[in-house]
Formats: C-alpha cells, structure tokens, sequence
C-alpha cells in the first residue's frame, strides 16, 4: 500500500512544487559543504546572506583553514551555532586537505568522517553535489513523512531507513525537495493548514499533539 501511496503523494507534490530544490548559492562542491553546514537551524535565506560574503573571500579548504577561528565565528555569525560550526567548518577544512587532497569526497562513508557531517549533510552532498542518489532527512521530512503515513518513526535515522525503502532511488533527492518544501509553505511545524493541502484527502493526518 505504501508503495502506490509514495507514489501518488510525489506525483502530488511534483505538480504543487514543480521549482523544489535547493535554495542555496554555491559554486563548488566545497561551498556546498559549507552552506550545509551552515544550514543547520538556519534557513537558506539566512545562510545565502551569510555566504554571498563569506565565499566572495574565502573558497577552498585552504582559505578556511587558515582563517582565525575567532574571525570565522564573526563572519558566520548571521547563523545559529556560529561557535561550532565555524570549529567545525575549520576541522573541516583541515581534514579534506590532508586526507583527501583538499577534495570533497563523493562518497557517503567518507562525507561522515568530517567533521560536523552528519547523515542529513552526507545525503545532501551526494545528492546535489555530485548527482548521486541521496534522501537527507530534517525536521521537515521527518514531520511531513511521519504525517501522511509514510513512515512511523521517531528519529530522522529510521525515518531515512523507511523512505529509502518505499521511494524509488532515482526519486530520493526529488522526495528530499519536494517534502521540504511542502514542510515550509503547508505542513507546517505548529499549525499545519490541512484544509488547503492538496494531499489532504490522501493524509492519515498522523499529528503529534
Ligand atoms: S493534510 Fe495536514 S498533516 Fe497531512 S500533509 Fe497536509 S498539512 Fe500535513
């Protein structure tokens, strides 16, 4: 049942959202890197501002690691986190050079042995940055799947496990898009607006009271 039903709501989506996609401006799979670091209880908009200077000066693992930790907090302190992101951003840096040629690695296991990347950020790098197959999970994802069924879970681990199970490789990245976006504009954390939900009829409305 899951199967079809996966099936349907994507199609759904796909139709509701047909621009869903990362909103984040990078040049390279570094800056990539680092605005997902940074997009960590942030939102897009918030590190798009935070980035459009930060990179205009600072690009390659190289230039992030030489910069003064105390000066990386400042530049990123548009952001939530900026202490640890910017130790992460730093070991970061320092780890892709002398392990990796100061190359992002496009591979799942090895995105999460650096530092500050976890399994949404390793999913999000495969899947954008190098066209891999890659289903991130946030809250977003986590809330909207749990909602209409799809999963039942209690973590973002499992509820990852789940969706790759039902979804379709090829529609991973796609699914990642298109449950954030419906997170954001309709599915929403607090009050979600199921009365103008184009899944609304399909929804087992699974809400965490
Ligand atoms: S019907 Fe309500 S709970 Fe279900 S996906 Fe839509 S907004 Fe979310």
């Amino acid at each position: 049942m899951a199967v079809k039903h996966v099936d349907r709501i994507l199609e759904i989506l796909t139709a509701e959202y047909p621009d869903a996609g990362t909103m984040l401006v990078f040049g390279s799979t570094f800056e990539l890197l680092v605005a997902v670091v940074l997009s960590a209880q942030s939102t897009d908009v918030q590190v798009n501002r935070v980035t459009a200077e930060l990179f205009q000066k600072y690009k390659t693992p190289e230039d992030f690691a030489a910069l003064n930790l105390s000066k990386l907090e400042e530049l990123i302190k548009g952001v939530g986190l900026n202490k640890s992101k910017a130790k992460n951003i730093r070991a970061m840096a320092e780890k892709l050079i002398k392990e990796y040629n100061g190359q992002v690695p496009a591979d799942f296991n090895e995105l999460l042995k650096l530092p500050g990347v976890g399994r949404k950020t390793a999913n999000v790098m495969l899947a954008v940055g190098f066209n891999q197959p890659g289903l991130g999970v946030d809250t977003h994802v986590h809330r909207v799947a749990n909602r209409l069924g799809l999963v039942d879970s209690k973590n973002a681990d499992k509820t990852e496990k789940e969706l790759k199970a039902i979804i379709p490789q090829n529609l991973w990245s796609k699914s990642h898009n298109l449950f954030i976006w419906h997170g954001r504009r309709v599915c929403k954390a607090r009050k979600p607006l199921c009365q103008e939900c184009v899944l609304e009829e399909l929804c087992p409305k699974n809400i965490e009271r």
